[in-house]
């Protein structure tokens, strides 16, 4: 088992100013100069160690970013303001206008929008695909063709991307792989299976107390330099810059994650197994029914599991409000979306984290009306969350769904 990016974040250890256990938050919008001559050298990006402004960059933002490298295993990594200033900044970058992408079709919902309508103003073109067919990949990469784009666990659908084959489809065209590896921290190592580019929504498992909205990208120091160039760097420019208090609070977070991440599996694959045997349409990765469960196997470290999250279809709109409305009054979680939290979170992604996706692409894409994505909890006892959610569903009288939608 490789237990590489838990050690090294473990191995990370900084003093704060006055030798504190933590590093000293950089408190500052911009810093100063003892000669004017250094000044001009950081602008021009010459000089190693040199703060100019904190949009560029900050020491708390520095620190959160190498942890980052720990986790991910790339050359540097930068920090956002959130998941989406991440994926925009690393688009944009990319792609000239008139250009074209190969997107997965099941994305998070916000990334969807953005290369659906947004890059239509540069006339960037995307071709959202079945991310599993390989065949349908290639066939959709042109000259104009930019990169592969998709997520390693697809929400809210969780399919799963075969990293390692579309890391190798890439280099054989001369296109990077771009990988969102939100739901699978710690499990999923996108870059060791070949991706150039990881992205993260730190706001999800990475900070795990639903307080701070942040992103980050991982990649090689050239474009994650790039990324900052003050004339050209689409991080730089777009100004989605996180802010230094919330980068130092991620990082005591991230401390924490490789247990998180144990007990969100644990839980998740509890209750996965139990309501798909109670004849529930549920999709899990780490059940053997899930089209994604092999290719999961072979590219996760098993000691952090399949993941937090899990849907489960309760056969129609009406059924998943009712359901998520009393599971919220039973205090047994959230009806909210996002993930990673300690209590549970559920929503019907069709009416909210996918509702940019016209209905007609949901129902292509197998995004059923009764669906709710589950993002499991720390809960102690699981046991009990079953029993207590079982209760639920039989004072609403929501029997498992035997027709499939
Ligand atoms: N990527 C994935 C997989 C997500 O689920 C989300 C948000 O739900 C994002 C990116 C966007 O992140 P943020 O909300 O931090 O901008």
């Amino acid at each position: 088992m490789d237990n590489t990016s838990a050690n090294q974040l473990q191995d990370l250890q900084y003093f704060g100013e006055f030798g504190g256990v933590n590093p000293s938050i950089s408190d500052s919008s911009t810093y100063t100069f003892l000669s004017a001559k250094t000044m001009f050298d950081t602008f021009e990006g010459n000089t190693e160690g040199c703060y100019l402004y904190t949009r560029h960059s900050s020491p708390s933002n520095l620190y959160l970013g190498e942890a980052l490298v720990a986790l991910e295993g790339t050359e540097t990594a930068n920090v956002y303001a959130s998941g989406m200033g991440a994926i925009s900044s690393v688009i944009m970058q990319l792609c000239d206008a008139g250009d074209h992408i190969v997107s997965s079709r099941t994305i998070y919902g916000g990334t969807y929008a953005f290369l659906k309508n947004f890059v239509k103003k540069f006339n960037i073109d995307t071709a959202f695909v079945d991310i599993t067919a390989l065949d349908i990949v290639e066939q959709s990469i042109t000259s104009k063709t930019k990169m592969i784009y998709c997520e390693s666990v697809s929400n809210p659908l969780l399919e799963v991307a075969d990293i390692e084959a579309l890391a190798k489809l890439a280099k054989k065209h001369n296109i990077p792989l771009i990988v969102d590896n939100t739901f699978s921290p710690l499990s999923i190592k996108p870059a060791a299976l070949g991706a150039d580019i990881v992205i993260h929504s730190l706001t999800k498992f990475i900070n795990g107390t639903s307080d701070s909205v942040a992103g980050a990208v991982c990649g090689t120091t050239d474009f994650c330099l790039s990324l900052k160039d003050v004339n050209s760097g689409a991080g730089m420019l777009f100004g989605s810059t996180l802010d230094s208090l919330r980068a130092a609070s991620i990082l005591k977070n991230m401390r924490t994650l490789h247990i998180r991440m144990q007990k969100h599996s644990e839980n998740a694959l509890f209750l996965a197994q139990k309501f798909e045997a109670d004849g529930f349409r549920v999709a899990y990765p780490g059940l053997d029914s899930h089209p994604g469960h092999e290719t999961i196997k072979n590219q996760m470290n098993p000691a952090y599991g399949f993941g937090g999250l899990m849907t489960m279809d309760v056969g129609s709109l009406e059924n998943a409000n009712a359901f998520m409305e009393l599971m919220q009054t039973e205090k047994l979680g959230y009806l909210a979306v996002s993930l990673g939290f300690y209590k549970t979170l559920f929503s019907a992604p069709g009416t909210s984290t996918s509702s940019e996706i016209p209905m007609e692409e949901q129902i292509e894409m197998g995004l059923s009306n009764g669906l709710i994505r589950f993002s499991i909890g720390l809960d102690n006892d699981i046991e009990r969350t079953y029993q207590m959610m079982t209760d639920c569903l039989k004072r609403l009288n929501i029997k498992p769904q035997t027709v499939l939608v």
